[in-house]
Protein backbone atom coordinates (compact mmCIF):
# COMPACT_ATOMS: atom_id res chain seq x y z
CA UNK A 1 0.00 0.00 0.00
CA UNK A 2 1.59 3.48 -1.04
CA UNK A 3 1.35 5.87 1.74
CA UNK A 4 0.57 9.31 1.46
CA UNK A 5 2.75 11.97 2.68
CA UNK A 6 2.32 13.29 6.25
CA UNK A 7 2.40 16.83 4.96
CA UNK A 8 0.39 16.25 1.88
CA UNK A 9 -2.14 14.88 4.21
CA UNK A 10 -2.43 17.68 6.62
CA UNK A 11 -1.56 20.06 3.75
CA UNK A 12 0.98 22.41 5.28
CA UNK A 13 4.54 22.45 3.95
CA UNK A 14 6.78 21.02 4.64
CA UNK A 15 8.37 23.85 7.00
CA UNK A 16 5.47 24.13 8.47
CA UNK A 17 5.58 25.51 12.57
CA UNK A 18 4.31 24.13 14.86
CA UNK A 19 1.53 26.04 15.09
CA UNK A 20 0.15 25.50 11.65
CA UNK A 21 0.71 21.86 11.96
CA UNK A 22 -1.74 21.83 14.83
CA UNK A 23 -4.28 24.06 12.84
CA UNK A 24 -4.59 21.92 9.79
CA UNK A 25 -4.45 18.89 12.14
CA UNK A 26 -7.59 20.49 14.52
CA UNK A 27 -9.39 21.72 10.91
CA UNK A 28 -9.26 17.64 9.37
CA UNK A 29 -9.99 16.12 12.69
CA UNK A 30 -13.12 18.49 13.17
CA UNK A 31 -14.08 17.91 9.38
CA UNK A 32 -13.57 14.25 9.47
CA UNK A 33 -14.96 13.09 13.07
CA UNK A 34 -16.90 10.04 12.95
CA UNK A 35 -19.90 11.74 14.63
CA UNK A 36 -20.25 14.27 12.16
CA UNK A 37 -20.11 11.71 9.52
CA UNK A 38 -22.28 9.14 10.37
CA UNK A 39 -21.07 5.69 9.37
CA UNK A 40 -18.73 6.89 6.54
CA UNK A 41 -15.89 4.36 6.22
CA UNK A 42 -13.92 7.52 4.13
CA UNK A 43 -14.30 10.08 6.81
CA UNK A 44 -13.23 7.92 9.57
CA UNK A 45 -10.06 6.27 7.11
CA UNK A 46 -9.54 10.46 6.79
CA UNK A 47 -9.96 11.12 10.31
CA UNK A 48 -6.91 8.08 11.37
CA UNK A 49 -4.69 9.28 8.64
CA UNK A 50 -4.33 12.74 10.37
CA UNK A 51 -4.24 11.71 13.79
CA UNK A 52 -1.41 9.59 12.47
CA UNK A 53 0.44 11.91 10.60
CA UNK A 54 0.04 14.77 13.41
CA UNK A 55 1.18 11.98 15.92
CA UNK A 56 4.30 11.68 14.10
CA UNK A 57 4.88 15.69 12.83
CA UNK A 58 4.14 17.12 16.23
CA UNK A 59 6.78 14.81 17.65
CA UNK A 60 10.37 16.72 17.17
CA UNK A 61 12.46 13.59 16.90
CA UNK A 62 9.96 11.69 14.98
CA UNK A 63 9.87 14.36 12.32
CA UNK A 64 13.21 14.71 12.21
CA UNK A 65 13.46 10.91 10.88
CA UNK A 66 10.51 11.05 9.15
CA UNK A 67 11.92 14.04 6.88
CA UNK A 68 14.95 12.14 6.45
CA UNK A 69 13.87 8.80 5.68
CA UNK A 70 10.14 9.27 5.52
CA UNK A 71 7.43 6.32 6.38
CA UNK A 72 10.49 3.69 6.31
CA UNK A 73 12.13 6.08 9.39
CA UNK A 74 9.45 5.54 11.75
CA UNK A 75 10.57 1.81 12.15
CA UNK A 76 9.01 -1.07 12.06
CA UNK A 77 6.03 0.43 13.74
CA UNK A 78 5.76 3.53 11.44
CA UNK A 79 3.99 6.05 12.27
CA UNK A 80 0.77 3.39 13.16
CA UNK A 81 2.05 3.38 16.58
CA UNK A 82 -0.70 5.65 18.14
CA UNK A 83 0.53 8.08 20.80
CA UNK A 84 -2.53 9.18 22.58
CA UNK A 85 -0.96 12.35 23.75
CA UNK A 86 -1.46 13.60 20.46
CA UNK A 87 -5.05 14.96 22.03
CA UNK A 88 -3.05 17.04 24.37
CA UNK A 89 -4.06 20.64 23.44
CA UNK A 90 -7.24 19.85 21.78
CA UNK A 91 -9.32 19.25 25.11
CA UNK A 92 -10.67 23.06 24.04
CA UNK A 93 -11.87 21.95 20.69
CA UNK A 94 -13.05 18.52 21.48
CA UNK A 95 -14.50 19.84 24.83
CA UNK A 96 -16.29 22.65 22.86
CA UNK A 97 -18.27 20.63 20.65
CA UNK A 98 -19.91 18.96 23.47
CA UNK A 99 -23.31 17.07 23.57
CA UNK A 100 -23.72 17.30 20.06
CA UNK A 101 -21.05 14.99 19.06
CA UNK A 102 -20.37 13.44 22.07
CA UNK A 103 -16.60 14.61 21.24
CA UNK A 104 -15.71 15.56 24.84
CA UNK A 105 -15.31 11.59 25.86
CA UNK A 106 -13.98 10.81 22.42
CA UNK A 107 -10.99 9.66 24.45
CA UNK A 108 -12.08 8.73 27.27
CA UNK A 109 -11.45 11.67 29.10
CA UNK A 110 -11.74 12.61 32.48
CA UNK A 111 -15.44 14.17 32.51
CA UNK A 112 -18.08 12.60 33.90
CA UNK A 113 -21.43 14.12 33.29
CA UNK A 114 -24.90 12.96 33.97
CA UNK A 115 -24.48 13.88 38.07
CA UNK A 116 -26.82 17.04 39.08
CA UNK A 117 -26.09 19.87 36.62
CA UNK A 118 -26.74 23.77 37.08
CA UNK A 119 -29.84 24.94 35.03
CA UNK A 120 -28.83 27.13 32.37
CA UNK A 121 -28.55 30.82 32.48
CA UNK A 122 -30.94 32.75 30.36
CA UNK A 123 -30.67 35.91 29.01
CA UNK A 124 -33.73 38.27 28.40
CA UNK A 125 -33.29 41.82 26.30
CA UNK A 126 -35.72 44.49 27.37
CA UNK A 127 -35.95 48.11 25.92
CA UNK A 128 -37.11 50.77 28.26
CA UNK A 129 -37.81 54.31 27.83
CA UNK A 130 -35.21 57.45 28.38
CA UNK A 131 -37.68 58.24 31.24
CA UNK A 132 -37.51 54.92 32.43
CA UNK A 133 -34.28 54.91 32.62
CA UNK A 134 -34.07 58.46 34.47
CA UNK A 135 -36.86 57.91 36.66
CA UNK A 136 -36.28 54.09 37.32
CA UNK A 137 -39.30 51.57 36.85
CA UNK A 138 -40.84 48.44 37.86
CA UNK A 139 -41.64 46.31 34.76
CA UNK A 140 -43.14 42.57 34.37
CA UNK A 141 -41.59 40.16 31.73
CA UNK A 142 -42.73 36.72 30.89
CA UNK A 143 -40.06 33.76 29.76
CA UNK A 144 -40.09 30.24 29.01
CA UNK A 145 -37.71 27.92 31.44
CA UNK A 146 -37.50 24.63 32.05
CA UNK A 147 -38.64 24.23 35.88
CA UNK A 148 -38.17 20.72 38.08
CA UNK A 149 -41.31 18.85 37.65
CA UNK A 150 -43.31 18.46 40.24
CA UNK A 151 -44.59 15.22 39.97
CA UNK A 152 -41.49 13.35 40.13
CA UNK A 153 -39.61 15.86 42.04
CA UNK A 154 -37.65 16.39 38.90
CA UNK A 155 -35.96 12.95 39.47
CA UNK A 156 -38.10 11.65 36.37
CA UNK A 157 -38.91 8.32 37.69
CA UNK A 158 -42.91 7.51 38.22
CA UNK A 159 -44.48 7.85 41.82
CA UNK A 160 -43.23 4.42 43.61
CA UNK A 161 -40.40 3.66 41.04
CA UNK A 162 -36.63 4.87 41.56
CA UNK A 163 -33.99 5.19 38.93
CA UNK A 164 -31.86 1.75 38.12
CA UNK A 165 -28.63 0.90 37.13
CA UNK A 166 -28.09 1.55 33.00
CA UNK A 167 -27.90 -1.81 31.31
CA UNK A 168 -26.24 -0.81 28.16
CA UNK A 169 -22.72 0.94 30.54
CA UNK A 170 -23.14 -1.04 33.50
CA UNK A 171 -23.72 2.26 35.41
CA UNK A 172 -20.49 3.74 34.59
CA UNK A 173 -21.94 6.32 32.09
CA UNK A 174 -19.71 5.51 29.20
CA UNK A 175 -19.42 2.90 26.73
CA UNK A 176 -16.32 2.03 25.29
CA UNK A 177 -14.99 0.49 21.33
CA UNK A 178 -12.62 0.25 19.62
CA UNK A 179 -12.15 2.22 16.69
CA UNK A 180 -9.23 1.82 14.46
CA UNK A 181 -6.20 1.74 16.93
CA UNK A 182 -7.13 3.45 19.36
CA UNK A 183 -10.49 2.94 22.12
CA UNK A 184 -13.31 5.63 21.97
CA UNK A 185 -15.05 6.18 25.36
CA UNK A 186 -18.20 7.63 24.95
CA UNK A 187 -21.19 9.15 26.77
CA UNK A 188 -23.70 5.94 26.70
CA UNK A 189 -26.83 6.88 24.55
CA UNK A 190 -29.08 5.05 27.15
CA UNK A 191 -28.53 7.10 30.25
CA UNK A 192 -27.05 10.03 28.73
CA UNK A 193 -24.08 9.50 31.11
CA UNK A 194 -25.86 9.62 34.67
CA UNK A 195 -25.11 5.50 34.86
CA UNK A 196 -28.85 5.00 35.60
CA UNK A 197 -32.15 4.31 33.81
CA UNK A 198 -35.82 5.21 34.46
CA UNK A 199 -37.74 2.56 34.50
CA UNK A 200 -41.30 3.84 34.96
CA UNK A 201 -40.90 7.35 33.34
CA UNK A 202 -42.93 9.84 35.13
CA UNK A 203 -45.82 10.81 33.07
CA UNK A 204 -45.53 14.60 33.60
CA UNK A 205 -42.20 14.87 31.86
CA UNK A 206 -41.60 11.74 30.53
CA UNK A 207 -38.73 11.01 32.64
CA UNK A 208 -37.20 14.66 31.91
CA UNK A 209 -37.48 15.23 35.32
CA UNK A 210 -38.08 18.92 33.89
CA UNK A 211 -40.99 20.86 31.60
CA UNK A 212 -41.19 24.09 29.80
CA UNK A 213 -43.08 26.28 32.01
CA UNK A 214 -43.73 30.46 31.65
CA UNK A 215 -42.13 32.23 33.72
CA UNK A 216 -43.64 35.66 34.68
CA UNK A 217 -41.54 38.60 37.07
CA UNK A 218 -41.47 41.92 38.03
CA UNK A 219 -38.26 43.54 37.22
CA UNK A 220 -37.61 46.19 39.42
CA UNK A 221 -35.09 48.57 37.47
CA UNK A 222 -33.11 51.28 38.83
CA UNK A 223 -32.94 55.16 37.86
CA UNK A 224 -30.00 56.03 36.14
CA UNK A 225 -29.77 52.58 34.03
CA UNK A 226 -27.67 52.81 31.08
CA UNK A 227 -27.83 51.05 27.63
CA UNK A 228 -25.59 47.36 28.24
CA UNK A 229 -26.15 47.29 31.43
CA UNK A 230 -27.29 43.56 33.14
CA UNK A 231 -29.00 43.02 35.77
CA UNK A 232 -29.12 39.62 37.56
CA UNK A 233 -31.46 38.02 39.09
CA UNK A 234 -29.82 34.71 40.76
CA UNK A 235 -31.62 31.65 40.78
CA UNK A 236 -34.44 32.66 37.95
CA UNK A 237 -32.76 30.87 34.85
CA UNK A 238 -33.47 27.25 34.05
CA UNK A 239 -33.86 24.86 37.45
CA UNK A 240 -30.99 22.16 37.22
CA UNK A 241 -31.87 18.21 36.67
CA UNK A 242 -31.16 15.93 39.34
CA UNK A 243 -31.76 18.70 42.26
CA UNK A 244 -28.62 20.88 40.48
CA UNK A 245 -28.74 24.41 41.61
CA UNK A 246 -30.76 26.70 38.97
CA UNK A 247 -29.20 29.33 36.63
CA UNK A 248 -29.51 32.76 36.76
CA UNK A 249 -31.68 35.43 34.60
CA UNK A 250 -29.86 38.13 33.18
CA UNK A 251 -31.89 41.35 31.92
CA UNK A 252 -30.01 42.95 29.61
CA UNK A 253 -31.11 46.66 29.18
CA UNK A 254 -31.55 48.98 25.81
CA UNK A 255 -32.65 52.39 26.53
CA UNK A 256 -34.21 54.37 23.68
CA UNK A 257 -32.92 57.39 22.19
CA UNK A 258 -34.24 60.41 23.16
CA UNK A 259 -35.15 63.19 20.72
CA UNK A 260 -34.45 66.35 22.97
CA UNK A 261 -31.97 64.68 25.30
CA UNK A 262 -28.47 63.20 24.78
CA UNK A 263 -27.22 61.54 26.91
CA UNK A 264 -23.18 60.32 27.81
CA UNK A 265 -21.83 58.70 31.04
CA UNK A 266 -24.77 60.42 33.65
CA UNK A 267 -24.37 64.04 31.54
CA UNK A 268 -27.45 65.13 29.61
CA UNK A 269 -26.90 67.32 26.60
CA UNK A 270 -29.94 69.19 24.96
CA UNK A 271 -29.99 72.12 22.57
CA UNK A 272 -32.49 74.89 23.00
CA UNK A 273 -33.16 77.66 20.32
CA UNK A 274 -33.53 81.21 22.13
CA UNK A 275 -34.60 84.44 20.73
CA UNK A 276 -31.76 86.40 19.54
CA UNK A 277 -32.85 89.72 21.46
CA UNK A 278 -32.92 87.48 24.45
CA UNK A 279 -29.40 86.51 23.43
CA UNK A 280 -28.45 90.07 23.04
CA UNK A 281 -29.66 91.67 25.86
CA UNK A 282 -29.45 89.02 28.71
CA UNK A 283 -32.55 87.67 30.19
CA UNK A 284 -34.37 84.31 31.90
CA UNK A 285 -35.35 80.95 29.89
CA UNK A 286 -36.53 78.04 30.99
CA UNK A 287 -34.97 74.84 30.42
CA UNK A 288 -36.45 71.24 29.90
CA UNK A 289 -35.54 68.59 32.01
CA UNK A 290 -35.07 64.82 31.54
CA UNK A 291 -38.09 64.30 34.18
CA UNK A 292 -40.60 66.65 32.15
CA UNK A 293 -40.32 69.50 34.41
CA UNK A 294 -38.42 73.21 33.40
CA UNK A 295 -35.95 74.91 35.15
CA UNK A 296 -35.22 78.44 34.93
CA UNK A 297 -31.74 79.40 33.86
CA UNK A 298 -30.16 82.86 33.34
CA UNK A 299 -28.53 84.02 30.19
CA UNK A 300 -26.25 86.87 30.13
CA UNK A 301 -26.13 90.02 28.35
CA UNK A 302 -24.15 89.23 24.82
CA UNK A 303 -24.59 85.11 24.61
CA UNK A 304 -23.31 83.93 21.46
CA UNK A 305 -24.95 80.89 20.20
CA UNK A 306 -23.89 77.90 20.55
CA UNK A 307 -22.79 78.78 24.37
CA UNK A 308 -23.09 75.89 26.77
CA UNK A 309 -24.33 75.99 30.30
CA UNK A 310 -24.12 73.52 32.94
CA UNK A 311 -26.97 73.09 34.78
CA UNK A 312 -25.55 71.12 37.47
CA UNK A 313 -26.94 67.86 39.29
CA UNK A 314 -29.85 68.02 36.62
CA UNK A 315 -28.83 64.79 35.08
CA UNK A 316 -29.22 61.48 34.86
CA UNK A 317 -28.73 59.84 38.65
CA UNK A 318 -25.83 57.68 38.84
CA UNK A 319 -27.31 54.13 38.78
CA UNK A 320 -25.74 53.24 41.98
CA UNK A 321 -28.16 55.88 43.99
CA UNK A 322 -25.10 58.23 44.61
CA UNK A 323 -25.70 61.57 43.45
CA UNK A 324 -26.52 63.05 39.91
CA UNK A 325 -25.03 63.52 36.09
CA UNK A 326 -25.44 67.51 35.06
CA UNK A 327 -27.59 68.92 32.46
CA UNK A 328 -25.28 70.95 29.69
CA UNK A 329 -27.87 73.23 27.44
CA UNK A 330 -26.20 74.71 24.27
CA UNK A 331 -28.43 77.72 23.35
CA UNK A 332 -28.79 78.22 19.58
CA UNK A 333 -30.25 81.51 18.05
CA UNK A 334 -33.46 81.85 17.08
CA UNK A 335 -34.58 84.02 13.99
CA UNK A 336 -37.80 85.08 13.67
CA UNK A 337 -39.30 83.40 10.52
CA UNK A 338 -41.59 86.50 9.42
CA UNK A 339 -41.70 90.06 10.45
CA UNK A 340 -44.14 92.20 9.65
CA UNK A 341 -43.87 95.65 8.45
CA UNK A 342 -43.37 97.61 12.03
CA UNK A 343 -40.65 94.76 13.41
CA UNK A 344 -39.20 95.20 9.93
CA UNK A 345 -38.38 99.03 10.42
CA UNK A 346 -37.39 98.92 14.52
CA UNK A 347 -34.77 96.09 12.84
CA UNK A 348 -33.62 98.31 10.57
CA UNK A 349 -33.38 101.20 12.81
CA UNK A 350 -30.99 98.60 14.82
CA UNK A 351 -29.04 97.13 11.65
CA UNK A 352 -28.08 100.66 11.05
CA UNK A 353 -27.27 101.46 14.64
CA UNK A 354 -24.90 98.23 15.12
CA UNK A 355 -21.37 98.72 13.72
CA UNK A 356 -20.22 95.41 12.85
CA UNK A 357 -17.21 94.99 15.43
CA UNK A 358 -19.84 94.65 17.89
CA UNK A 359 -20.12 91.34 16.88
CA UNK A 360 -19.03 88.00 18.75
CA UNK A 361 -17.60 85.64 15.76
CA UNK A 362 -20.30 83.63 14.59
CA UNK A 363 -19.43 80.31 15.29
CA UNK A 364 -19.65 76.69 13.67
CA UNK A 365 -22.20 75.60 15.78
CA UNK A 366 -24.71 78.46 14.37
CA UNK A 367 -25.11 75.64 10.91
CA UNK A 368 -27.71 73.95 13.15
CA UNK A 369 -31.04 73.74 11.54
CA UNK A 370 -32.61 75.99 13.54
CA UNK A 371 -36.22 74.89 12.87
CA UNK A 372 -35.90 71.15 13.31
CA UNK A 373 -34.36 72.44 16.40
CA UNK A 374 -37.82 74.54 16.88
CA UNK A 375 -39.89 71.27 16.22
CA UNK A 376 -38.04 69.15 19.11
CA UNK A 377 -39.33 71.95 21.64
CA UNK A 378 -42.48 72.41 20.78
CA UNK A 379 -42.98 68.43 20.89
CA UNK A 380 -41.39 68.91 24.38
CA UNK A 381 -43.13 71.35 25.72
CA UNK A 382 -46.71 70.22 24.10
ZN1 LIG B 1 -41.79 14.28 36.31
ZN1 LIG C 1 -25.67 3.92 30.43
Amino acid sequence: MSRTDYYDLLGVERGASEAELKSAYRKLALKHHPDRNQGSKDAEEHFKAAAEAYAVLSDPQKRAAYDRYGHAGLGAQGGAGFDPSVFVGFEDILGGLGDAFGFGDLFGGGRRRGGPQQGAHLRYDLEISFEEAARGSETSIQFPRAEACETCKGSGAAAGSGPSVCPSCQGRGQQRYQQGFFTVARTCGQCRGSGKVIAKPCATCHGEGRVPRDRKLTVRIPAGIATGQRLRLQGEGEHGTLGGPPGDLFVVIQVQEHPFFRRDGNDVYCEIPVNFTTLALGGEIRVPLVLGETEPLKVPEGTATGTTFRVRGKGMPDVSGRGKGDLLVTVQVAVPRKLNKQQKQLLEQLAAALPAEQFEPRTAETEHDERNLFEKVKDIFG
